[in-house]
């Protein structure tokens, strides 16, 4: 049998666990504009390798930009080296 005194105290641990847990979180228009950000670098940097080689040449391939509406997600690669293009699927 819990105390009054001792289910305030339970309560309270409880609401500081959420509290802690809501501080590690990020709003939604944090998580966008970082997001975002790292896409306008690696854009501008034109660094669109991927670190997947080609399954034709064993070269790197590079993401095109462009995603498909397929599940699941995926982006379209290409290979600047034959030419070979395909799915890369992304990672949930
Ligand atoms: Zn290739």
């Amino acid at each position: 049998m819990t105390t009054p005194k001792q289910q305030e105290a339970i309560e309270n641990r409880e609401l500081n666990r959420i509290e802690e847990r809501k501080a590690l979180l990020n709003t939604l228009h944090r998580h966008n504009q970082q997001i975002l950000e790292k896409h306008l670098t690696k854009w501008f940097r034109q660094d669109m390798s991927n670190g997947i080689l080609c399954d034709d040449c064993g070269h790197e391939l590079y993401d095109t930009g462009r995603g498909t509406l397929d599940f699941p997600p995926s982006v379209m690669v290409k290979c600047p080296n034959c030419r070979a293009m395909g799915k890369r699927y992304l990672s949930p």
